[in-house]
């Protein structure tokens, strides 16, 4: 560990003390402090290394990239780093290519681009990837004359964890749209306390870099979006319910709507523009967690008639009962019949199987175990996983029933010792993490540098 003022962070040069925690060592006599390795963590998590070697990389292609993310001298002035964000924005709208029919991925390619990062799902990934291509031929083309297409939003339903939002995410950044992503549980009626409706837009346009015309082409992803079923029984007036669906409706359709530029709050004293929604696709998402009994309800209904109620639990082992829903089932949730007439495209998302989490750790590009090697590949150790220990983590995430999303935090636990014992020995050449030690009864095994790593599987 770092115990001199000479010691710095290679990134932002911050020394121990101005860091105010421990520098973490490097190989080649680098320190980098835990704030940079944070940010080199989300970074992966973002993509920014999917071009980077692991097996073949040197420092200065490392010190290139973490340039990338505002590396330097950390007394770098301010101004001198407004006007470089200023100037990376302008080489942002160069380089983004407007949408266009001649660029516009077809649905086969939009749908194998969502296949490198999103695992299964694949009747979701068809059902947005044609959706999409649509949407965008029809923002494009402007084809208004005999035959409106209709606008292509979309309702999604799939049990929690199971990637609704991380494809939405996904497309978006695969098409160079700008997206907003809000949870429909924050908003209410205009007038009370939380956000309105049209919240939304000015999150759009903030991620839009204030530019209208782009964020009018772009994606709102409303999750959480059964929290606004029609309440029933309810004596007083339901804000945050029926009346935040018949809020969103206008905005579905497509309507021009003031929008304060830089704030969410229209109090605010701020200067106002106006967004038409026509061309803004609109996602939401839900996990209906009650959806599955009305299904079953209705279907036992329907398949009893005449033979008596003996099939009443019929459907109770049946697997991704969810994708047999129907509008009048949504409608009995909780969903107004003009709420979902905006939405034309329904899907569902299976629930994550034990053999998809073990995929979702090492197969998308940039999977939670590749993260770790490159990780580790910076201290030149390299991070190796049984079969059986991966089959043992997906046990974990699954146990906890909140889909893909359980598989970092439980592997998070069992790489914290890892990760905090391997850089303080520079003799560890590889670790391979064993069923052994996911389910607590053994320890990773340790190599030697030098040692050649055994066929694992
Ligand atoms: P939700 O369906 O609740 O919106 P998320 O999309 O937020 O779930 O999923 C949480 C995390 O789990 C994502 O960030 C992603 O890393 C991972 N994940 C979920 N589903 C998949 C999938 N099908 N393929 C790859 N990763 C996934």
């Amino acid at each position: 560990m770092a115990d001199n003022f000479d010691v710095y962070c290679s990134i932002c040069r911050r020394t121990e003390k101005q860091a105010g925690a421990k520098l973490i060592k490097m190989p080649q006599n680098m320190y980098i402090c835990p704030d940079c390795m944070q940010r080199s963590m989300d970074m992966m998590n973002n993509g920014y290394f999917d071009n980077f070697d692991m097996n073949n990389f040197d420092m200065n292609q490392i010190n290139e990239m973490m340039k990338g993310f505002g590396g330097g001298p950390r007394n770098q002035t301010k101004d001198k780093k407004e006007e470089k964000a200023k100037t990376d924005a302008k080489e942002d709208k160069k380089e983004e290519p407007a949408l266009d029919l001649k660029n516009l991925p077809a649905p086969h390619q939009i749908k194998a681009q969502l296949d490198q990062y999103v695992i299964g799902q694949e009747y979701a990934k068809k059902v947005i990837s044609v959706a999409v291509y649509n949407h965008y031929k029809r923002v494009v083309t402007n084809t208004m004359d005999e035959i409106e297409i209709d606008k292509s939003n979309m309702l999604m339903i799939g049990p929690t964890g199971s990637g609704k939002t991380y494809l939405v995410k996904t497309l978006a950044r695969l098409l160079h749209v700008p997206l907003a992503i809000t949870d429909a549980t924050s908003l209410t009626e205009a007038g009370y306390i939380g956000d309105d409706v049209e919240s939304v837009l000015s999150k759009l346009l903030q991620n839009a870099d204030n530019d209208v015309e782009k964020a009018e082409r772009g994606i709102i992803f409303i999750d959480e979006i059964d929290k606004i079923a029609k309440k029933e029984n309810s004596h007083s007036r339901d804000v945050s319910g029926e009346a935040v669906q018949q809020g969103l409706l206008k905005l579905l359709e497509g309507a021009d709507v003031e929008v304060p530029v830089g704030a969410t709050n229209k109090n605010a004293m701020v200067p106002m523009t106006t967004i038409n929604t026509k061309n803004i696709l609109f996602i939401c998402g839900g996990a209906f967690p009650a959806l599955e009994d009305i299904i079953k309800k209705r279907l036992t209904k329907k398949s009893s008639v005449g033979f008596g109620a003996d099939l009443k639990d019929r459907f109770d082992k049946e697997e991704n009962i969810l994708s047999k829903f129907t509008v009048e089932d949504l409608r009995a949730y909780g969903m107004i019949p003009e709420f979902l007439g905006r939405l034309p495209i329904m899907y569902s998302l299976s629930g994550l199987t034990k053999a998809d989490l073990v995929k979702i750790l090492k197969e998308p590009k940039n999977a939670i175990l590749k993260q770790y090697q490159k990780l580790l590949a910076l201290d030149e150790v390299k991070l190796e996983f049984t079969d059986e220990a991966l089959e043992a983590i997906a046990e974990k995430a699954l146990a906890k029933k909140t889909g893909a999303r359980a598989l970092r935090a439980v592997i998070e636990e069992f790489m914290l010792d890892i990760m905090f014992q391997v850089p303080r020995d520079d003799s560890i050449g590889t670790v391979i993490i064993t069923r052994e030690y996911i389910d607590g009864t053994g320890a990773p095994q340790i190599l030697m540098r030098g040692v050649e790593v055994p066929r694992l599987n």
